[in-house]
């Protein structure tokens, strides 16, 4: 077998972290949809409760993964370096090709059956900068970023929905706890920690 030195946890992190910021979409633009859908149900929610709550899903594994594997290929369709006939399925966005939905709804699956909900909300609804994403003219490929912002947004917007419910039983609202605790409280925080 061929020898293989294993990539480091922290270079998966910052490559997914890269990938999106390279695609122009920002940890808040993500974190403005979560707090459209969250806002109305949660009491005190602010838009840094929102942007924690994202970076805390980014720093999943499942998340990273798919953030990846569905940019590189929307780079590649966009320099033209699929082969036919996936070059064709992927820079048009088929209606009927569907990998873009279930590479982004893997990581969705794990926040349970809000983040699913939410995700197929989104996926119609197609809200904030995912509606950039998918009518965005000219050379750009989004045909898996869309999916896979709306995935993140999904499962950021779930933590939120169970965190209300642990606060509401301790008496609290969002009002009560610092944005800092929804989200990494480090750089040292370990990768899928929930
Ligand atoms: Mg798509």
């Amino acid at each position: 077998m061929r020898e293989y030195k294993r990539v480091h946890s922290n270079d998966v992190t910052k490559a997914a972290k890269d990938a999106l910021v390279r695609r122009g979409v920002k940890i808040e633009d993500i974190a403005k949809i979560v707090y459209e859908m969250q806002s109305p149900y949660n009491h005190g929610l602010t838009l840094e409760h929102c942007i924690n709550s994202v970076e805390r899903v980014m720093m999943k594994r499942e998340v990273q993964h798919s953030i990846l594997v569905g940019v590189e290929l929307d780079e590649l369709a966009e320099k033209k370096m699929l082969s036919y006939p996936l070059q064709a399925l992927v820079e048009h966005d088929e209606g009927l090709f569907g990998v873009d939905e279930t590479i982004a709804l893997g990581s969705v699956l794990t926040y349970g059956s809000i983040a699913l909900t939410t995700y197929g909300h989104l996926d119609k609804k197609k809200i904030g900068i995912i509606k950039k994403l998918d009518t965005k003219a000219g050379q750009k490929v989004h045909t898996f970023l869309d999916d896979l912002v709306g995935s993140i947004a999904a499962c950021a917007a779930s933590r939120i929905a169970h965190r209300m419910r642990d606060l509401e039983e301790e008496g609290e609202t969002f009002k009560d706890i610092p944005p800092a605790e929804l989200g990494p409280k480090g750089e040292d925080l370990p990768v899928d920690d929930e």
